[in-house]
């Protein structure tokens, strides 16, 4: 355990190693990653893999544009083949309220340079010929969005991370932190290191490592299932998102469709357990949506926790004005996957260069949380 270092980073899922891959190329060398298991053991590795544009909210829509840019590059620059492909997102409309809140989204989409459209059930259809569109009143189309493998994008951050000078320490859980002075000693199970600045990337467990220095801060950990069919002739079918029914899915690189729902009654908790009900809820969803896949097989179901904020978007930079070298990048809301370039890149900004320069993360601080001053995120499943 080295005694000391620069920055300090609690967890090894996509987020903490998105910031430790920015970190050491902005030239931060001396950098210790904690992660109690291994990497992307967290919710991590429980993802979907889904990359979306189309958000409720302009600072989402700013972040996720950004880390599409990010995306496309990532293949050379990472010099890792995570599986990315882009092959849209369709989101379907089912009542008239939904299509007045599309028309507005996707103006305000429009406004931030995004390509998306608002188009019609027959439109729809000639995306996914193999589409209910019954009961669709119209859909937001919008071709760039898509998917990567979050564990190899992970474990490309990661490599690359190691080899420009991060630590990773694995199976070395943070059980305390101690201010000390201007710094922070981080007390784990084998040994302790001295930081400058603390990054708490620990995902669902977020709140535990900030009651560390302590704050209680609003995000709680929060179950969603998710499961994959077998493998299926590729047809190239963006992921179809239904916010009414609760329902997304795709078609992932290598064939099986991966799909998942939210689950209103969910109530807070570390459960990554799946059950019955949710494999019955879901085939009934599935089914409705794409009739034709009605006897394909469940391979494998899973479930993981989202880390949720009071508006579903990120808190992002110092935890307080009191504690400015103690960062958060946590209340991701079951999107910190396809979030993770553009906040990665934007958190080593504020601690390599003094503020975030790329993106404007300003409406993601603490600061919305405490004065209630927030926008809230609505197309969450
Ligand atoms: C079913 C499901 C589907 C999803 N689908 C998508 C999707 O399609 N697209 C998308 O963008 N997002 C999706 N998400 C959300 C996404 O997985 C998360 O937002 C993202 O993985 C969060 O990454 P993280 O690094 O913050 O958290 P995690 O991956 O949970 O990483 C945190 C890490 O911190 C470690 N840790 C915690 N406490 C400590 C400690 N005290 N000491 C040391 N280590 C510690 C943990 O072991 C863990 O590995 C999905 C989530 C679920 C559950």
């Amino acid at each position: 355990m080295k005694a000391a270092a620069d920055v300090g980073i609690i967890g090894g899922g996509i987020i903490g190693s998105a910031i430790g891959y920015y970190l050491t190329k902005m030239g931060l060398k001396d950098i210790v990653l904690f992660e109690k298991d291994y990497l992307t053991s967290g919710c991590t590795g429980r993802c979907g893999g889904g990359i979306r544009q189309q958000w409720s909210t302009s600072d989402n829509v700013k972040l996720a544009k950004r880390s599409v840019e990010l995306f496309e590059k990532y293949e050379d620059e990472l010099d890792f083949d995570f599986e990315y492909i882009q092959q849209g997102y369709l989101i379907l409309a089912f009542t008239d309220d939904e299509v007045r809140d599309f028309k507005k989204n996707v103006a305000m989409q429009k406004k931030h340079g995004l390509k998306v459209d608002l188009i019609s059930p027959r439109q729809a259809k000639k995306i996914v010929p193999f589409l209910n569109t019954n009961d669709v009143l119209a859909a937001t189309y919008c071709p760039t969005d898509g998917l990567a493998n979050p564990f190899l994008t992970t474990f490309g951050y990661a490599e690359r991370a190691s080899e420009g000078g991060m630590t990773i320490l694995r199976k070395t859980r943070v059980n305390s932190i101690e201010r000390k002075g201007g710094s922070y000693r981080i007390r784990t199970d084998k040994g302790d290191c001295t930081v400058k600045y603390i990054v708490n990337a620990a995902g669902p467990w977020a709140q535990e490592a900030a009651k560390m220095i302590g704050y209680d801060i609003p995000v709680e950990p929060e179950r969603h299932q998710i499961l994959v069919t077998e493998p299926l002739e590729r047809m190239v079918c963006p992921m179809v998102v239904d916010f009414y029914h609760g329902f997304y899915g795709s078609q992932e690189k290598r064939g099986g469709f991966v799909m998942g729902e939210s689950d209103p009654s969910e109530p807070v908790s570390y459960k990554t357990s799946s059950h019955w009900k949710f494999v019955e809820s879901i085939s009934k969803k599935f089914t409705y949506l794409f009739p034709r896949f009605s006897n394909v097989k469940i391979l494998r179901q899973w479930a993981g926790s989202y880390c949720v904020s009071p508006d579903a978007q990120p808190i992002l930079g110092p935890i307080s004005a009191d504690d400015p070298n103690y960062f958060l990048a946590v209340g991701y809301s079951g999107h910190g996957f396809m979030l993770a370039p553009a906040t990665g890149e934007a958190i080593a900004e504020w601690i390599v260069k003094g503020k975030p320069l790329t993106t404007d993360i300003s409406h993601l601080t603490m600061e919305r949380i405490e004065k209630g001053d927030y926008s809230q995120e609505y197309n969450v499943v």
